[in-house]
């Protein structure tokens, strides 16, 4: 499966904004934003002006960037919102978000999307008892999605069984934190999404 290769600090560097690309260690004062945050404080205050088409590709780059995917991957997911009723960066956000690798980090099983979709191409995840290693399979409402039970013995998932206790998850999924099972019971909230884009900006970044 294609995935983003660029180190990632640079990603988020790129677009001027937090992505986190890397887990626990995007909180921590190694994220290289946080160190770039105090350059600019100090420095004489001058901006680089950005045109509107500037900002809407910024918009499109941070999503893209957030969920692992290549521009064509990325272009599918919007052609297909646009095509489904009701706001598209709304739709777009929910489709983004209903994938299996997303459904898997929002349910606590990785620290990051990049090692949500390694536990799914290793054929750690089920879904609804079936294994699944496509990261980019679309969830819906009712299904389960859970950590494979013979993966549960390996090292990885014995600390997971002791921090997804503290771990919180978004109204539209519910978690056995004892047997490592999630599901899906709503669609996902484009309010919840925690990725920091604007689908307005998508849309007119699409519609020119
Ligand atoms: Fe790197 Fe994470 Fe900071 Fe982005 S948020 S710069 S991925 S440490």
């Amino acid at each position: 499966m294609a995935r983003y290769l660029e180190a990632k600090c640079q990603l988020c560097r790129r677009c001027g904004d937090k992505l986190m690309l890397k887990g626990n260690r995007c909180l921590t004062p190694k994220c290289v934003m946080e160190r770039k945050h105090k350059t600019v404080v100090s420095s004489r205050g001058r901006r680089k002006r950005i045109s509107e088409h500037g900002v809407q590709l910024i918009e499109k780059q941070k999503a893209r960037y957030t969920y692992g995917l290549f521009e064509r991957q990325f272009k599918r997911f919007y052609a297909e919102s646009a095509r489904q009723p009701g706001i598209t960066g709304d739709n777009l956000k929910v489709m983004l978000e209903r994938r299996l690798d997303n459904v898997a980090y929002r349910l606590g099983f990785a620290d990051s999307r990049a090692q949500a979709r390694q536990l799914v191409l290793h054929g750690h995840i089920m879904v609804n008892g079936h294994r699944v290693n496509v990261p980019s399979c679309l969830i819906n409402e009712g299904d389960t999605v859970a950590c494979r039970e013979a993966s549960i013995k390996r090292e990885y998932f014995k600390k997971l069984a002791e921090e997804i206790k503290s771990k919180t998850i978004p109204s539209w999924l519910i978690l056995d934190r004892e047997k490592l099972v999630g599901q899906v019971v709503a669609m996902p909230i484009p309010d919840e999404t925690i990725a920091k884009f604007d689908g307005k900006s998508i849309v007119e970044y699409y519609s020119r």
